[in-house]
């Protein structure tokens, strides 16, 4: 079955399209259930997120025309395609309330992670640059998936992007399967990751995320894992990448599944 719960149009300003054009390519590619889940709007409390992260989302007064036009295109398209309505949101305490009302408005959001935040500060998933930062990372992750409110968490991996593998990941990564089995949140096996391509190391050639030992701790605790395209671009909803993803699922031996 051709699913994919993760993907983004124009209204985050790092990807293009309208909803109706992602979801006309979908139905073209014959995929039957189709979610967009763009990156959810947001608000500050107590300086936090980060000024720069409202660079790349959606703004506040955008979010009821995006959820409009997704209940047109799902009636329009029923018939061709079943179309659900996302959100991919970050998780912090001190929004709880927040991101609890925007799982209200939409079919289902994804716990995305990209901020967390540490002593009160605001800080980037992607630059994760000491064992301190890595483990909030995780615990953040653990706090989100606790609150219900997710279908699955995108890009768990995501902290290797700067932190180097070792004891401190292996136990986050510990700590990510262990609450993904408790609180039932899938965990997302990304292709954006595979798309950005690989890097030389000392142990070989390898993709900064998906993490290969990162998911051999998951496939311990056999956790489900979804596998999403993340498309930000058309082309992304059935490239190279997006067939290797799955392809990389299955070589891996996680427990797949394609619907949500
Ligand atoms: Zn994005
Ligand atoms: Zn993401």
């Amino acid at each position: 079955m051709k699913t994919n719960y993760h993907s983004h149009i124009a209204l985050c300003k790092h990807a293009e399209g309208t909803i109706e054009e992602h979801i006309l390519k979908a139905i073209e590619l014959n995929y039957e259930i189709f979610g967009i889940s763009d990156h959810a709007p947001l608000i500050t409390i107590d300086n936090i997120p980060k000024e720069a992260t409202y660079l790349h989302r959606m703004k506040t007064t955008e979010l009821t025309p995006y959820i409009e036009e997704l209940n047109r295109c799902k009636e329009k398209y029923k018939k061709d395609i079943k179309i659900l309505i996302g959100l991919e949101t970050e998780y912090f305490k001190t929004h709880d309330t927040y991101f609890k009302r925007l799982g209200q408005k939409v079919d289902y959001l994804v716990l995305g992670n990209h901020d967390y935040s540490l002593h009160g500060k605001p800080y980037s998933s992607f630059q994760v640059e000491d064992d301190e930062q890595a483990i909030r990372y995780g615990e953040n992750a653990v706090d989100g998936m606790k609150t219900g409110y997710y279908s699955f968490m995108s890009h768990p991996d995501l902290f290797l992007y700067r932190f180097a593998w070792g004891k401190v990941a292996e136990k986050i990564a510990h700590t990510i399967s262990e609450a993904s089995v408790k609180y039932n949140v899938p965990l997302e096996f990304n292709a954006n990751g595979v798309r950005r391509g690989t890097i030389e190391t000392k142990q070989g050639t390898r993709f900064i995320y998906p993490r290969k030992e990162f998911w051999d701790i998951v496939k311990t605790y056999n956790c489900k894992v979804i596998v999403n395209s993340d498309a930000h671009y058309f082309t992304e909803h059935d490239d190279e990448a997006y067939h290797l993803t799955h392809k990389l699922a299955k070589e891996w031996g996680l427990n797949v599944i394609e619907v949500l």
